[in-house]
């Protein structure tokens, strides 16, 4: 079950008090709703019954998709002494789950990435190592402008490349103009092979993946 709270909010404009509902624990696939509120951001926004301000309300959640096997704890901002240490969580909810998916998730933009990546059945190791390598070796400038390559879909019926589908990612340059990249679905099964049987990319624990991680087990896990 789905587990929110009401809190009052002060408008910071206009100062007068509402409340808001705030989400502790998500149950995905049997509730589409609240789903649907945390991957449009809008389970984070408040907005002022009486100036009509919105505010961004940032908490902390956990994401639980029975269907697709996976537990997200979720956090607005990074801890500034996090460094992909693995999240101190409780034996039951590990013995619980056995053949889950734990990840930890800092930012909105990286919650919601992480969930379309998830429900689509693919591994979020094996992208982020993808998107390390398009960054820095495909289109160095990439990672020399840091930018961002973020996941867009996996389309299994795009089978103009491939028999397994396409996935395509995007980066927006400095002027926020998107580009996107298609890649051929064979090139995601080289690189989950490729991961399986490469020790450094399995994650111990419940960790943040994203590129900084990839980088990080890429140098042998130095800080
Ligand atoms: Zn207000």
């Amino acid at each position: 079950m789905s587990k929110v709270h009401k809190e009052q909010i002060e408008c910071p404009h206009c100062h007068s008090i509402g409340t808001m509902e705030m989400i502790d624990e998500v149950d995905a696939d049997i509730d589409p709703v609240l789903r649907e509120r945390v991957l449009n951001a809008q389970a984070f926004i408040y907005t002022c019954p009486e100036c009509g301000s919105r505010i961004l309300v940032g908490n902390s959640l956990l994401y639980h998709d029975a269907q697709h096997r996976f537990i997200i704890f979720f956090d607005m901002e990074r801890p500034a002494d996090y460094h992909y240490q693995p999240l101190k969580l409780s034996k039951s909810i590990i013995e619980d789950y056995p053949d889950y998916t734990f990840r930890y998730v800092t930012g909105m933009t990286e919650l919601h990435e992480k969930i379309i990546i998830l429900e689509s059945g693919l591994s979020d190791v094996v992208i982020e190592r993808m998107k390390y390598m398009l960054a820095h070796y495909s289109h160095p400038d990439i990672a020399r402008k840091s930018y961002k390559i973020r996941f867009a879909n996996y389309d299994p019926d795009d089978k103009d490349d491939s028999e397994f589908g396409t996935l395509s990612l995007f980066y927006r340059d400095s002027n926020d103009e998107a580009y996107g990249i298609k890649l051929n679905m064979r090139l995601y099964y080289d690189f989950k092979l490729a991961v399986k049987l490469d020790p450094r990319m399995h994650p111990q624990g419940c960790v943040i993946v994203d590129e900084g991680w990839i980088s990080r087990q890429m140098k042998g896990g130095a800080l």
